[in-house]
């Protein structure tokens, strides 16, 4: 028993049309009508570079005469893909995933060109969403750092490189000195504005590879890829000389924050937790003796 072909193309979700050598449309599904707004009675016996779908790429160049999907799988017996816009009939853009074929009789003689074509429409504005849903979780929202959800996994990441290949990383973990009273002073605006300042400055004077975050409130982190003990105290101090030569500016005053430094580098028998809290420890020890250092251990 034959299947019925024409009832199976007639369903399909994908847009499907036919054309002959001439590009002159044969066939035109349901799909096809719902996608570009066309019936096939306006298109059927029509060619398809008259003024119907008019196919243009990303840069908005038209595709009907030189680059046309359909023609190459004509001229050259091959299958094409591309991702083109096509033209609905209420005049506007309908981004949509092209696959065409050559169509061929028994013999095996070319007898036009077959296109299925996908609305990526929805598609592409949900990845879009995504995106920017993602950037929301992990981004700290006032000073555009990765936030604590984004750190922990790279953390996790390097503790796994260092098990596997051996790399040694550091971790610092710095905090605002007296930011209740600077708060209180200049008001939560200018804490603000100094928070911004010190996530510039660590951003803008970090290797590539490293990562700075904000762990929360006005305590900074750093994760610092292939260091020993002698580098991982110069950046910590360089970073600390920094953020204290910033200006944050309120009216006429030009003001400064400082920040104590706890840094360490992983060991063998760490993990997230044990070193966050060495590091913490040791900015404790910072703040214990004149605040505005950095104690590595
Ligand atoms: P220490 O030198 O011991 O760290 O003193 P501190 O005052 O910095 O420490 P404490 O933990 O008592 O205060 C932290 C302050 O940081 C309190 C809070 O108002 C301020 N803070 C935390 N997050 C923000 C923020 O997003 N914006 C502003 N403006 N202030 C913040
Ligand atoms: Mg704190
Ligand atoms: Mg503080």
């Amino acid at each position: 028993m034959q299947p019925d072909y024409e009832k199976l193309l007639a369903s399909v979700h994908d847009g499907v049309y036919f054309t002959d050598t001439d590009r002159r449309i044969t066939y035109w599904n349901a799909s096809a009508e719902r996608i570009t707004g066309y019936g096939a009675d306006e298109v059927v016996g029509r060619r398809c570079r008259d003024n119907i779908l008019i196919h243009v790429d990303e840069n908005g160049h038209t595709l009907c005469h030189g680059r046309c999907p359909i023609v190459d799988s004509i001229q050259y017996r091959a299958n094409r893909e591309a991702k083109v816009f096509l033209h609905h009939k209420e005049g506007y853009r309908v981004p949509v995933h092209v696959q065409t074929a050559p169509l061929q009789d028994t013999d095996g003689r070319i007898i036009g060109g077959v296109e299925f074509f996908k609305d990526i429409s929805s598609e592409a504005s949900m990845q879009l969403r995504i995106q920017e849903l993602e950037q929301v979780a992990l981004l700290d929202a006032l000073t555009n750092l990765p936030n604590r959800r984004h750190i922990e996994p790279e953390l996790a990441s390097r503790f796994n490189e260092m098990e596997r290949m051996g790399l040694q990383f550091g971790f610092l973990l710095m905090d605002i000195d007296h930011f209740k009273r600077f708060n209180d002073t200049y008001g939560h605006q200018v804490g603000d504005a100094a928070l911004k300042v010190v996530a510039k400055t660590l951003k803008s004077s970090m290797r590539s590879f490293d990562l700075v975050g904000r762990w929360g409130g006005e305590e900074f982190v750093c994760i610092l890829r292939n260091v020993d003990l002698r580098l991982l105290t110069k950046i910590s101090n360089r970073l600390r000389l920094l953020i204290g030569s910033c200006r944050i500016h309120h009216g006429a005053h030009s003001l400064e924050v400082t920040v104590s430094v706890g840094a360490t580098l992983a060991v063998q028998d760490d993990d997230a937790v044990s070193l966050v809290k060495r590091a913490d420890l040791l900015m404790y020890q910072s703040k214990a003796n004149g605040r505005n250092r950095v104690t590595v251990g």
